[in-house]
């Protein structure tokens, strides 16, 4: 068997082993074993890759610099992956994007160097082919450059280096329609006559509507950016499996540069958010800014108030959100749930689907810390429910409890579907300080009648509320409320 035939076998085995791993992520119980698939299926691909470049007699320097390269990448991946907190994933997934889009742009510019640069002298693509060839180099630069810096404007956004909110910059959309136009008249020249300005003027471009694009979504639309994001350099990875002649690297795109835009898009529906709208970088958007309101006082409250509250209450829900991650509070609001529903306490969880800073990022937290699955209810599942609610503790959560994007259609964040943890009884709401949330809009629940302020690092808290709260009273298990 040559070489080239068993590394197609290879890449079909990997590219089916891509498939079932997709498969095997988009459900809790079956994630590790998509995962095990998923590596499995990279494992094979590097082998059969590295194998078909040695029998294609690749020199010594080439095979040493292959070498290095895996074990440089491998080593820094290692390192990257043991160390990142979970708070981190976002970060560390759009700076891997840019790398992906980095790699595409370099694929596509030896693309060029290797054949339309040497167009004089004889070269394995001509005549017709060098016309598609072309298009190739283009369009494969193109969206890796644009995938390079919106992922480098996502990293710096999402770990705070930058601030979050939408760059308007006057007519932006006009700019962005205008580079569009630009690129297609770019390719067009290009296809015609190749030449070096022409690949610097797509790179600089696609470079520069790639920054604008990013920089013009807001914070709260970030989660949706990462995933399309993710699909981009899925695309731009197709676009060099074309170039290169490597159907694995195609196929493998394809399903990237798919499965992220059907991510993004759900966020979007699961958001009240126009899918065009983020893909296009705020298309639609004129830039509703957070307005300074003067929303009155607001009321503190202590760990032992909140500890006597509680026991009290016969319903309690939970809304976790960024800040419970930051203060690894999982474990003692776990303590916490025990200690309450052995009180008799009806306790659940409500989980906004863009809580903390990743799709499932509280669920993983609160499975980490063993609380039972059946008490953790989607947004959807409580949201009727919170009316009927005694208290609610908001553990580090801000943006998705936020009044605001239901009542003021000025709001940055309106339209954005919240947990209505106000129309409880009580609200008791875990932060450090008056300050905003990831999507710098000032929050009026802070502010309400019903809403008290529990200030401190949320651990701290929920462990001093652990310590306050009175030890269950056997005689009134069962009850929860002690008349
Ligand atoms: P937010 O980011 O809106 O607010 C978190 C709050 O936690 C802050 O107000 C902060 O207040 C508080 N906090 C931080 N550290 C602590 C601590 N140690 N103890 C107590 N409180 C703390 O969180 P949400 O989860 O409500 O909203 C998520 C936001 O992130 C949304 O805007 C969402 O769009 C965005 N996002 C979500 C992603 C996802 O996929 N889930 C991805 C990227 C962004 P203070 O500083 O005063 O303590």
């Amino acid at each position: 068997m040559s070489a080239v035939t068993a590394a197609s076998a290879a890449y079909i085995v990997a590219g089916l082993l891509f498939i079932l791993s997709l498969a095997g992520l988009s459900k809790h119980e079956t994630a590790k074993t998509g995962n095990v698939y998923g590596m499995a299926g990279m494992a094979i691909a590097l082998v059969a890759t590295v194998g078909l470049a040695a029998s294609r007699d690749i020199s010594a320097l080439g095979a040493v610099l292959l070498v290095a390269a895996v074990l440089v990448g491998a080593v820094i991946g290692l390192w990257r992956a043991r160390r990142v907190e979970m708070t981190g994933m976002p970060e560390l997934i759009a700076m891997l994007h840019s790398f992906v889009g980095a790699a595409a742009v370099l694929v596509g510019w030896n693309g060029y160097l290797s054949v339309e640069a040497r167009a004089d002298e004889q070269t394995e693509v001509a005549g017709d082919l060098l016309g598609i060839h072309s298009a190739e180099v283009v369009i494969g630069v193109f969206i890796g450059a644009v995938t390079v810096t919106g992922s480098i404007v996502a990293f710096l956004k999402l770990s705070g280096r930058i601030k979050s909110n939408p760059l308007m910059l006057p007519a932006h959309n006009m700019l962005n329609l205008g580079a569009l136009v630009a690129f297609v008249v770019l390719t067009v020249l290009f296809v015609i006559d190749p030449s070096l300005p022409l690949l610097i003027a797509v790179t600089v471009l696609a470079l520069a509507l790639g920054w604008h694009l990013v920089a013009s979504i807001g914070g709260g639309d970030m989660p949706v950016v990462v995933s399309m994001l993710n699909s981009y350099s899925g695309w731009a990875a197709a676009a060099s499996g074309f170039l290169l002649g490597n159907d694995l690297l195609i196929l493998t795109g394809a399903l990237v540069g798919s499965s992220g835009a059907y991510l993004s898009y759900i966020m979007c529906t699961a958001m009240n958010r126009s899918f065009l709208s983020v893909i296009a970088g705020g298309f639609g958007n004129e830039g509703a800014a957070a307005v300074d309101r003067d929303y009155g006082e607001h009321t503190e409250v202590s760990a032992d108030q909140v500890a006597d509250l509680l026991a009290d209450a016969r319903t309690v829900v939970i809304t976790p959100g960024y800040g419970m991650a930051v203060a690894q509070a999982q474990g003692a609001v776990a303590e916490l749930v025990r200690h309450l529903t052995d009180r008799g306490t009806d306790v659940r969880f409500g989980i906004h689907p863009v809580a903390g800073r990743l799709p499932g990022h509280m669920n993983v937290l609160l499975a980490e810390a063993k609380v039972p699955y059946d008490i953790v209810l989607e947004m959807d599942e409580i949201n009727d429910d919170l009316a009927g609610t005694d208290v609610v503790l908001v553990i580090g959560a801000n943006d998705t409890v936020n009044p605001a994007a239901t009542d003021d259609p000025t709001s940055p964040i309106a339209g954005m579907p919240v947990l209505k943890v106000w129309e409880a009884d009580q609200v008791i709401v875990f932060k450090r300080s008056m300050s905003t949330g990831y999507a710098g809009v000032q929050n009026p629940l802070f502010f309400r009648d019903n809403s008290r302020m529990l200030f401190g690092d949320a651990r701290e808290r929920v462990e001093d509320i652990l310590v306050a709260l009175p030890k269950p009273d056997r005689t009134t298990v069962g009850h929860g409320r002690q008349d």
